[in-house]
């Protein structure tokens, strides 16, 4: 199902940061606790009112790095607007209607994007009058709230979830699996999916249009069927999509939403950077199977432990996610290209994995018993039961005496206990805790 998207917009300064960090609250605290994952994050999965959303602060885009709209600058908001399905504008109370807030304002309207008005930092506000001077936006009614003190936020909320697409599931057919080929302009993605697509007894099927632009492209082999998600995001080509590098980011996000895999394309040459680690960090998050490619492996001069100093480098930077495959592709000269999609399968596979509650729970017994929990003090954790509560990504609930006594290490002790006990490669593990005396 993929998520509709939010995206802050506004000029900087105007709290678009401070209003992101209180819209995912409490989220943002949980995704810290997991070593590795980038602090700097631009986009995240938020909920009001039951409705999710991806919310997208675009100051952390930087489309406004010079301080005029230039002509440039806004052909890069038109695209953050237009990849997003609801725009929230900030505006700053206290600094006054500006020429630029019309300048954008007048690109939102334009785009006939539905967009709440967000009329920023009025907490201990003495001129109220000069919220209505935002109504010259001619965006609505003006919201005020104050970001830094969470100051009405809720109404905002509500006004956005009135505003965000109705849900639209999208059949989830078992057979397919649904890849996402995700990574920085020109790291050979787009070579990648011919160079597959091209190989004999790859059976290009159809190209249906699914939602907006996007084209979804289907093929099958050896009797299996696969969905390549978005290839017309892959395979666009104008001048002005490559100059908007951080804008293929937000298509990248409805892509990982959609997917079962996301293939992290990495250019063997540049290495892994910024960008790879919060597309890869988007994918942990979202519950993903993973599979690192690194392309361009012919551009590398190589002996023989080349590609073991390599696969270390590349699990430094993405800590976060050691259970993905690491691969390394020519998309130039074929080579692993087939062998992509063996370890596409072989990712589906575990990320759809359920395990019998019985065999969890001798394996979680044995696990505590060589290796009892740390005691708290008084207390010590109990692990009464644990259970398999859902798949895509695998998902657990452990059942025990006091939640509060589960440290991280001990969790990820016996994840790595799951982990080797059932494989699980590719694929992000889940856990959840439940009270029971
Ligand atoms: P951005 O550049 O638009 O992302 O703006 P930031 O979120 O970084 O905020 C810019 C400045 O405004 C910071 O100093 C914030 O502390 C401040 N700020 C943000 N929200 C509020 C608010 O609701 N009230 C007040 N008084 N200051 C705020
Ligand atoms: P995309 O923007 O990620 O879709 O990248 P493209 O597929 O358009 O590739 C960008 C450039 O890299 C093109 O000139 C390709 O021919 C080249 N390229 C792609 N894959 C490889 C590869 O494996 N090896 C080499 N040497 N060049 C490649």
């Amino acid at each position: 199902m993929s998520k509709p998207i939010v995206a802050i917009l506004g000029r900087p300064n105007v709290g678009k940061s401070t209003l992101f960090n209180r819209i995912v609250g409490g989220r943002v605290a949980i995704v810290e606790d997991t070593p590795g994952v980038t602090r700097d994050r631009l986009y995240m999965d938020a909920e009001w009112s039951g409705r999710h959303f991806t919310l997208v602060d675009t100051g952390g885009l930087d489309f406004q790095e010079d301080s005029e709209i230039t002509g440039h600058v806004r052909t890069q908001v038109e695209l953050a607007i237009r990849e997003a399905d609801v725009v929230l504008f900030v505006v700053d109370a206290r600094a006054g209607l500006n020429p630029d807030d019309l300048e954008v304002a007048s690109v939102v309207r334009r785009a006939h994007k539905p967009a709440v008005l967000v009329v920023n930092k009025v907490e201990n506000f003495d001129s109220p009058e000069k919220i209505y001077d935002f109504f010259q936006l001619g965006l609505g009614d003006p919201v005020p709230v104050s970001a830094a003190e969470g100051l009405n936020t809720g109404d905002m909320l509500d006004r956005l979830v009135e505003l965000l697409p109705p849900d639209q599931g999208v059949a989830d057919s078992p057979d397919i699996i649904k890849i996402a080929v995700i990574g920085r302009p020109n790291v050979g993605k787009s070579s990648l999916v011919n160079s597959l697509l091209g190989e004999e007894r790859v059976i290009v099927s159809n190209i249906p249009g699914t939602t907006r632009d996007a084209i979804d492209t289907t093929f099958e082999r050896d009797g299996k069927n696969y969905m390549l998600i978005d290839t017309a995001g892959i395979r666009r080509r104008s001048r002005v999509e490559r100059t908007t590098e951080k804008y293929s980011v937000i298509r990248s996000l409805r892509a990982i939403d959609r997917c079962d895999v996301v293939l992290v394309v990495i250019d063997a040459v540049e290495g892994v950077t910024e960008q790879d680690k919060r597309i890869a960090g988007y994918a942990h998050e979202a519950g993903k199977g993973s599979i690192l490619v690194v392309n361009k492996w012919d551009l590398v001069e190589k002996d023989d432990k080349t590609m073991k100093r390599y696969s270390d480098k590349v699990r430094q930077e993405l800590a976060f996610m050691p259970y993905a495959p690491l691969i390394f592709t020519s998309a130039l000269t074929g080579k692993r290209v087939l062998k992509v999609l063996e370890l596409v399968d072989f990712v589906a596979e575990k990320h759809a994995t359920r395990v019998s509650t019985a065999n969890l729970n001798t394996l979680i017994r044995e696990a505590t018993q060589q290796n009892p929990p740390p005691a708290d003090k008084t207390r010590r954790l109990k692990i009464l039961y644990a259970t398999q509560s859902g798949v895509k990504p695998p998902r657990f609930v452990l059942f025990v005496n006091d939640p509060e006594l589960l440290h991280f290490s001990y969790q990820r002790y016996l994840e790595n206990q799951i982990r080797s006990a059932y494989g699980f490669e590719g694929t992000p593990l889940r856990f959840s805790l439940r009270r029971r005396s």
